[in-house]
């Protein structure tokens, strides 16, 4: 976990130099890469014989599959812009990934300069136009109430589904406890042609969509079936999990 700050350079290798048993003196007579050396700390993903490789190896779980195309390159990038340039590869070293947000959001934990936060911001703003889960043409979608994906109708559509039945059930326990019609305007919006159709099939004289109602008994019977086809549908989990993650760790995404 990285912290950011103008010291954190400092911190995370203080951090490290305890962790191994070393102390701030150690740290303060090795300093840089020297520091890396005497204390065995593993290399920066910059200095590996593949970087690429090794920064996406490290964050495989937190950056989203439609969007890793667009992280290799960017990465691409980076190495190629700092090659030369000892303090641009010093802080990249520190370059971590936001794992829950809706777009590819790289983090440098320490100064970066122009070039660096240009290319990790133009990554931001591109990721907002591809789906994070098949790399398709996307934009940020609402899946609840906190809930937000960049994603394509084909991904969205389970998700959003997902959401509605979930709406749905959520208000099972006052429909029955009103035992009352239940009508239209109740359902959650995806679910609208299915309790017309159902609600069809017991009609008690309504004769437009817009009066379809059902009996507490037959809106459970419908209700269930809605429940049971819920089952079934393969939602990615990882950006319906952002909310309940932000609440648990104070909005702490730094992986
Ligand atoms: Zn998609």
């Amino acid at each position: 976990m990285m912290q950011a700050g103008p010291s954190h350079v400092a911190h995370s290798d203080c951090q490290y130099a305890q962790s191994v048993g070393g102390s701030v003196e150690m740290l303060q007579l090795a300093q840089g890469t020297a520091l890396d050396e005497r204390l065995h700390k593993p290399p920066s993903w910059v200095d590996a014989a593949d970087p690429i490789q090794a920064f996406m190896g490290r964050y495989s779980a937190v950056i989203a599959p439609g969007w890793r195309p667009l992280a290799e390159r960017t990465l691409r990038t980076l190495v190629l812009a700092s090659a030369n340039c000892p303090e641009r590869r010093r802080a990249l070293s520190q370059l971590c990934v936001f794992g829950m947000s809706a777009s590819l959001s790289f983090v440098v934990c320490t100064h970066a300069d122009q070039t660096v936060e240009g290319i990790l911001r133009k990554a931001r703003v591109k990721s907002q136009g591809i789906c994070e889960e098949c790399g398709r043409l996307a934009r940020l979608r609402q899946l609840g109430e906190e809930e937000t994906a960049t994603l394509c109708p084909r991904c969205a559509a389970p998700a959003l589904l997902h959401h509605d039945i979930w709406v749905l059930l959520q208000s099972l326990r006052f429909l029955s406890a009103v035992n009352a019609p239940v009508v239209l305007s109740q359902i959650p919006p995806l679910l609208r042609p299915s309790f017309v159709e159902a609600a069809l099939l017991q009609a008690d004289g309504w004769d437009d969509t817009e009066s379809a109602r059902m009996t507490p008994t037959h809106f459970l019977v419908w209700a269930e079936g809605w429940r049971q086809m819920a089952e079934h549908i393969s939602v990615p989990i990882r950006y319906l999990q952002r909310s309940a993650d932000k609440r648990k760790s104070g909005n702490s995404g730094l992986i």
